[in-house]
């Protein structure tokens, strides 16, 4: 049985100048390795007996679903701080817009999907380890409740793809909102094609901002809009420990998703300097320096904005990122620690915790689990073991537990909401490194247990202990680089 799709293609149907109209090149002799039944209800997807060989066939590239419309986009991007003025999906190829049976719209891409007009020097493949990795990160990011792509299965096959050593050529169906980039706005900037500006602004208003699609200041809405979910994206990011690393305009979101996981990580042992990508000696993209990035990001976006609002509005906008970001992240920043510290002493109290954590190398996401389980009368927890500076620690813990008596909050409670917050599983790169290497095995369990873990990470599983250990030394310095 064919499965068949409803699609309505509004991006194929821009201007030839937003993309490269080019089908899928098939994977050779696919097979699945994970199908994600949570992302699969998005599209009214089931995997069966029936289903089967024709969703492998056409997540594979190996058959083009019938109304689809594939192409692949053009944008550009800041990398690394430089402007590339043409980039472009050089191995995602988008096959259209599904409309699910809610009236839901999602793109639905395949990642891997062989060479476009963008290609570069690129062979359009990606291979069996990086699909894992995105597929299992944009998961725990969607468990975390972090707005994010999301993954709906991974296909293997037996095609070499040559990175540093050989490896076997992989495809991930990717699934979103939309896929437009700030990059994708730089583009048309920078090629001096500025009548698409509004055409390319428009289109993303009509999706997905109609409450102001009819207002003659929609474009300086719109940024204001960008500016709040970056904000918002970036603070939790910092506040979960997430770091990006590649974060290019071409790599941020219009609508402020977490897109392309590349050389990613989860902070262990806390450290503001942690660097994820061994490809970024400079730092550039160190953890601290994320929510600055946002900054410079939508600054590249500001820019290319230009011809559609005016800079004293946009400069106002971006005027308004940083207290957004702080507002949000102490916000959130209280909730983990389950006593509100958004106002100044609080935030004082917390970069204290910070700071704590990091001279004594504390793991990030462990720590406020076990802070969870201290009363707020005990003055001797067991949790100051964590910690080689003593009076550092109980000179706070006196502080938080004064903070959590004066809201009167039960211990139960305190314990309760901190637990909802604060995940006890998330992504570390010795899980996924393991992972990977089974499947590379042909063992496919490892990905399917992480899948399930951390699309509900707040909820205590027994038999999964091993999995909330902190990384055995093996696992500690894992080197995770852009070659995908
Ligand atoms: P990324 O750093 O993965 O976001 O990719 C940056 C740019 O390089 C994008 O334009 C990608 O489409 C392109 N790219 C990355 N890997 C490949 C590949 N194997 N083949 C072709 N293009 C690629
Ligand atoms: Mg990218």
């Amino acid at each position: 049985m064919s499965v068949t799709f409803k699609f309505d293609n509004s991006y194929a149907r821009l201007p030839e100048e937003f993309f490269h109209k080019v089908a899928p090149t098939g994977l050779s002799n696919p097979h699945l390795v994970s199908w994600n039944a949570s992302a699969a209800q998005l599209l009214d997807l089931e995997l069966d007996e029936q289903s089967a060989p024709s969703l492998l066939a056409l997540l594979s590239g190996n058959e083009l679903p019938a109304g689809s419309d594939p192409l692949a986009a053009v944008y550009a991007g800041h990398q690394f701080g430089q402007l590339v003025p043409r980039l472009g999906d050089g191995r995602a190829i988008l096959l259209g817009e599904v409309v699910n049976r809610k009236g839901e719209r999602w793109d639905l891409q395949l990642k891997g999907a062989g060479q476009t007009r963008y290609s570069r020097f690129g062979d359009g493949r990606a291979v069996l380890r990086s699909t894992i990795r995105e597929y299992l990160c944009s998961e725990a990011m969607h468990g975390l409740g972090i707005a994010t792509t999301r993954a709906l299965c991974i296909i293997g096959s037996d095609e070499p793809v040559a990175r540093e050593r050989m490896e076997t050529g992989a495809m991930l169906a990717r699934l979103a909102p939309s896929h437009v980039r700030f990059g994708s706005f730089e583009y048309f900037y920078y090629a001096r094609q500025h009548d698409m500006l509004p055409v390319l602004a428009d289109h993303v208003i009509d999706r997905h901002f109609k409450e102001f699609a009819r207002q003659p200041d929609r474009y300086a809405q719109m940024f204001d809009q960008v500016v709040e979910t970056t904000a918002r994206m970036l603070a939790q990011w910092q506040a979960v420990g997430f770091a990006h690393g590649v974060m290019n305009s071409d790599n941020m979101s219009i609508l402020g998703l977490t897109i392309d996981y590349g050389p990613y990580g989860f902070v262990e042992e806390f450290d503001p300097g942690y660097i994820c990508n061994h490809t970024d000696e400079a730092g550039r993209y160190a953890f601290a320096r994320q929510p600055g990035v946002g900054l410079f990001n939508l600054n590249c976006l500001a820019n290319a904005l230009l011809p559609l609002v005016d800079a004293e509005t946009l400069k106002a906008a971006l005027m308004r990122y940083e207290a957004r970001f702080t507002g949000h992240f102490y916000e959130l920043m209280g909730d983990k620690l389950g006593v509100p510290v958004n106002d100044d002493e609080g935030r004082a109290f917390t970069d204290r915790l910070l700071e704590l954590l990091y001279k004594n190398r504390v793991d990030y996401s462990g720590f406020f689990r076990e802070l969870a389980e201290v009363a707020i009368a005990d003055k001797t927890p067991v949790i100051d073991n964590l910690f080689t500076d003593q009076a550092g620690f109980y000179h706070w813990l006196r502080d938080y537990q004064n903070r959590c008596e004066a809201t009167g909050v039960t211990d139960a409670e305190r314990k309760a909401a901190m637990n909802r917050v604060n995940p006890r599983y998330i992504l570390r790169n010795y899980l996924a490194q393991t992972a990977i290497e089974k499947a590379e095995q042909g063992d496919f369990s490892e990905v399917d247990r992480l899948l399930e873990l951390l699309a509900a990470p707040y909820t205590e599983r027994p038999g999964f202990e091993e999995y909330t250990q902190p990384a055995p030394e093996w696992g500690k310095h894992l080197e995770i680089s852009c070659s995908s």
